[in-house]
């Protein structure tokens, strides 16, 4: 006997939605039936171990995809549980899924504005409705006594429920398919649907016809494995597989968790930096998925911007998939999961920093060399974890040789051409307190700036910070184990108890010191005699605060607003052309020594790289030049 019955307001609602409007993702639907099918498969597994009355399935517990292009029909077949009569009514007839009931709730609130959020989340079984005019579904339930049913619907106000036909344990969904969805009636086409998506169902899904048809998820949910019964070959084989990379990864973490929180996940570091790794446009994250079922292709809100290097999935069912990747980002799951990812990220990567293979040097070394950067963002973005990113960071120093140039098909750099925060505090010198840096944007340049005068002296090392980034590593990072981090270039450096001549030299300076402020005013904050040089005549020094002059190049090398550094000229008094400088001043030959005050700050300027007036400079230059 055939019943025709309403569907519940809320379905109708959204098959009305789902009806009407064209996506571009309409190939969802596949994956929502596969995975119905594989909850079927799974209810029947888990049944058949507590109920032995419950009717047996004939065959492979599988999925079957098909097409049949005369019929114009697509089915989606299992041998699961199967529908009672009133299981179809109920099930296939109102909204019980929380994320389907949230979709449903949010289309009230929106109209039909959320277009397009059904290929991100799915609606389910009423998917269907995309491609199909009408939506027939046969099954016979396991349940001992169940007849078989046919219920069928052409996604308008109702459907029908009736005797059906189904001989054997499970369900058939056959689609209708609609004369504008006819791309569908192709097993190669719904072959690549269910690889991208269901590629990592625990049971076989066939595509095509029978005699014809070939298992197409063939690798197994490697993140549901346990991590010790897992070879490399087979991590690597499944890095491959989800990045695409034809190169193995470095190395990866594979967290698994129970409670209070199920989630499994894989995560892999790669070997190339990708060339659009800093696109902003360009979507990065982690595969997601639930219970083996792909749902996000670039999901980004579990791992932190600095970690966007990191490829790999997560598999976790308590996410809920609401209406928009904005909610889905704040939802507490989500937050503790990321909270657990970055952990198990930053504690692998410590623990490959401290490889002591010749192979695990090189492997971290190739990691350093292309993720540090992204990495050293870190420092800034996630203070929660500055202690656990700071025994990872590299850098370049004036106790390393220069990065020799790489040579075709040769090893890379020395591992010891970088330089840690640990290993730079080993090498401090008695009477050093402070770990000392020079940041700028060229190496080379910056290994000759006057600015180090003192500490090579001293035999200090200095680290030598040329990436754009260092410039907010620096500003966040004030010490590291103790001692604090100090700029060269920055304010007046304490006095030099071992260095009395330099002192008295200085004292006899401060006339001339203080006239050339007064004459130099407007171009420079201040000028002082200096405690930092000791062979060139003058340096310019940044202020104890506020922004470097490195920073204030950077940022408007990137267009944005930057507050003119106020910067000090140092003068060094021990310097012989200082020396007749003031000596000048001194013999009351203020123009002459006004004039060479004044190349003393193109001086400065030039050690820098940076002339502010490359014509006043030439035409003082040619003066002297006259002169001589
Ligand atoms: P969800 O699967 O998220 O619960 P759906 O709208 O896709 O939501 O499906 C609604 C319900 O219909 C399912 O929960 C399940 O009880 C039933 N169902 C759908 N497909 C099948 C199937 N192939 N075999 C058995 N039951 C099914």
């Amino acid at each position: 006997m055939a019943d025709v019955l309403p569907f519940q307001a809320e379905v109708k609602q959204l098959l009305d939605l789902v009806v009407h409007s064209l996506y571009s993702d309409r190939e969802i639907f596949v994956r929502e039936l596969v995975s119905n099918a594989s909850d079927a498969l799974d209810r029947a597994r888990f049944l058949e171990l507590s109920q032995n009355d419950l009717r047996p399935a004939t065959g492979e517990a599988a999925v079957r995809v098909f097409a049949d292009k005369d019929r114009g029909t697509v089915t989606i077949s299992d041998s699961g549980i199967g529908l009672t009569r009133e299981q179809a009514v109920e099930h296939l007839g109102t909204i019980a899924k929380s994320g389907t009931k949230a979709f449903a709730t949010a289309l009230k609130e929106k109209g039909t504005s959320s277009e397009g959020l059904i290929g991100q989340f799915g609606v389910g079984f009423y998917s269907s409705f995309m491609v199909a005019h009408r939506v027939v579904v046969e099954s016979l339930s396991g349940e001992a006594g169940a007849e078989p049913i046919r219920w069928s619907s052409e996604g308008g106000g109702e459907f029908t429920i009736e005797p059906g036909t189904r001989a054997t344990r499970g369900t058939d969904v056959v689609l209708h398919v609609r004369s504008d969805a006819t791309e569908f009636l192709d097993d190669t086409k719904l072959r690549e649907i269910v690889e991208k998506h269901s590629d990592f169902l625990q049971y076989p899904v066939y595509v095509g016809a029978e005699g014809s048809d070939t298992r197409v998820n063939q690798t197994q949910a490697l993140w549901t494995r346990t991590p010790r019964d897992v070879s490399d070959e087979d991590y690597q084989g499944f890095y491959k597989h989800i990045s695409h990379d034809w190169q193995d990864a470095l190395g990866w973490v594979h967290v698994t968790t129970e409670a209070p929180l199920e989630f499994q996940s894989v995560l892999f570091f790669p070997q190339k930096r990708p060339f659009d790794l800093d696109h902003p446009e360009v979507k990065r994250g982690l595969k997601l998925y639930q219970r083996r079922v792909m749902v996000l292709d670039n999901a980004d809100q579990f791992l932190p911007r600095y970690l966007r290097f990191v490829r790999g999935v997560v598999d976790a069912p308590e996410v809920q998939l609401n209406v928009s990747r904005e909610i889905l980002q704040n939802t507490p799951v989500i937050g503790a999961i990321k909270k657990q990812l970055v952990k198990r990220v930053l504690r692998r990567l410590k623990e490959m920093s401290r490889e002591d293979t010749a192979e695990g040097k090189a492997s971290w070394l190739k990691l350093w060399e292309n993720f540090g950067v992204t990495l050293k963002e870190g420092v800034a973005e996630d203070a929660e974890n500055v202690e656990h990113i700071t025994p990872l960071l590299r850098f370049r120093s004036t106790s390393t040789p220069a990065p020799a140039a790489a040579v075709e098909g040769e090893e890379a750099a020395a591992p010891s051409e970088w330089r840690s925060l640990a290993d730079y505090k080993i090498a401090m010198k008695d009477g050093q307190d402070a770990i000392w840096y020079l940041t700028g944007l060229d190496l080379g340049r910056m290994k000759a700036n006057p600015q180090l005068e003192r500490f090579k002296k001293k035999g200090y090392e200095v680290l030598l910070l040329s990436d754009p980034v260092d410039e907010w590593v620096v500003m966040n990072l004030n010490e590291f184990e103790g001692v604090p981090l100090k700029s060269v270039a920055r304010g007046d450096l304490p006095d030099d108890a071992e260095d009395p001549i330099a002192e008295e030299a200085r004292k006899q300076a401060e006339p001339f010191v203080e006239w050339l402020g007064t004459e130099l005013a407007g171009q420079v904050g201040s000028v002082r005699a200096s405690k930092r040089l000791t062979e060139s005549p003058a340096v310019l020094v940044d202020a104890e605060w506020g922004v470097s002059a490195n920073m204030e190049r950077i940022l408007r090398a990137a267009r944005q607003d930057a507050p003119k550094a106020q910067r000090t000229l140092e003068v060094n008094p021990e310097n012989a052309l200082v020396r007749k400088l003031i000596g000048l001043h001194g013999e009351g030959k203020t123009a002459e020594a006004g004039e060479l005050g004044r190349l003393l700050l193109d001086y400065a300027q030039l050690a820098e790289g940076h002339v502010d007036d490359p014509a006043g400079f030439a035409s003082r230059l040619a003066g002297l030049m006259a002169r001589a």
